[in-house]
């Protein structure tokens, strides 16, 4: 049954994800290895929207070098053909510790020495990176993102070390995009609070409920006992989506989301009813969520965000989707994947 309704969503790999009045939404991949890229192409990635490079280097006996970056990120760019690589800066921390690495014992490692605050303390093997990831992007479209932004003094350090990065390469003539677009992760709160003020700062914003929804709820995202309080309908998150959309926008800045809210067939029209145009998600999930995306209305898509903005719970949200999933026809791509 799994196979076939696969070949059935093949048939769907190189159309657009278009609404019926229209809307055209881009759908594109989160990666980790360079095996994931046969995957992002395989079911029809317009983009990638998140390469998550600490992937790589949780395998790594040591960090990568430069030239080993360079040689990755490379095959990532020259393996989309021309279509954006957004390029995440080292989200170590928390869950993902390779073995080099250390640091002290942590009673709450994910809200302690993590992600942008670890590149921030180490300088040097941040600028490593940095420069790798210039150097990629004279080989195609790339877009920097810095994870876990949580102030904006720490987008203004980590843009003074992407200039010093940038100067050693102009120095030593090595080419790289001079107008590489910088972006950063909405996923701590205090981000969403500041989001019209970072807007200024970057080029755009991609929201990652994975780390949101945790920090807005104060529920671990792998703690089993609580799982069930992990929500992605609850109406505070959907409130801090609605935020960080209306803030980027109002900006004139791109937004996404990389989030595997993106890829949950519940959330995924509501998302593109609060105005996002871009989600980025396992690959896998790009057809199932393409064909949701076409069989709807736009209008339908921004009644139901406007509805779930309104309503105070969990439980109305979500019966308030599941009415639309069944006018749609769409109740077995619900069950499939709940
Ligand atoms: C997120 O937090 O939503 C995200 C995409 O990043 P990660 O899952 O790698 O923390
Ligand atoms: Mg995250």
């Amino acid at each position: 049954e799994y196979r076939a309704f696969n070949r059935d969503l093949e048939t769907l790999r190189d159309c657009p994800a278009e609404t019926v009045d229209g809307h055209v939404v881009t759908l594109s991949a989160n990666i980790g290895l360079l095996a994931d890229m046969h995957l992002a192409r395989l079911h029809g990635a317009e983009t990638i929207g998140l390469y998550r490079t600490e992937v790589p280097f949780l395998s790594h006996r040591d960090f990568l070098t430069e030239e080993e970056q360079v040689d990755l990120y490379r095959r990532v760019v020259e393996g989309m053909a021309g279509r954006p690589v957004t390029i995440r800066t080292l989200d170590l921390g928390a869950d993902k510790y390779p073995r080099y690495l250390h640091v002290p014992h942590e009673d709450n490692p994910f809200l302690g020495w993590r992600s942008i605050r670890i590149s921030l303390e180490l300088p040097e093997v941040f600028k490593v990176q940095l420069r790798a990831i210039l150097r990629a992007s004279a080989c195609g479209p790339v877009r920097m993102m810095f994870p876990m932004i949580s102030s904006l003094e720490e987008i203004l350090q980590a843009k003074e070390l992407l200039a010093e990065a940038e100067d050693d390469l102009r120095s030593t003539g090595q080419a790289f995009d001079r107008n590489i677009p910088v972006g950063i992760m909405m996923e701590v709160p205090a981000a969403v609070y500041l989001a019209p003020v970072l807007a200024q700062e970057v080029d755009f914003f991609s929201i990652g409920t994975n780390d949101l929804i945790q920090y807005v709820l104060a529920v671990d995202r792998n703690n089993r006992k609580v799982g069930l309080l992990y929500e992605p309908l609850h109406p505070a998150v959907i409130q801090c989506v609605a935020n960080a959309v209306n803030a980027a926008k109002n900006a004139g800045k791109h937004v996404s989301i990389c989030g595997e809210m993106a890829a949950d067939p519940m959330c995924a029209l509501l998302l593109v009813g609060l105005g996002l145009d871009d989600l980025s998600m396992g690959p896998f999930f790009i057809p199932i969520i393409k064909r949701l995306i076409r069989a709807a209305s736009f209008e339908t898509a921004q009644n139901l965000a406007e509805e779930a903005l309104r309503l105070p719970t969990v439980k109305a949200i979500k019966s308030c989707v599941f009415e639309v999933m069944r006018d749609l026809g769409m109740i077995d791509i619900v069950e499939m994947y709940h």
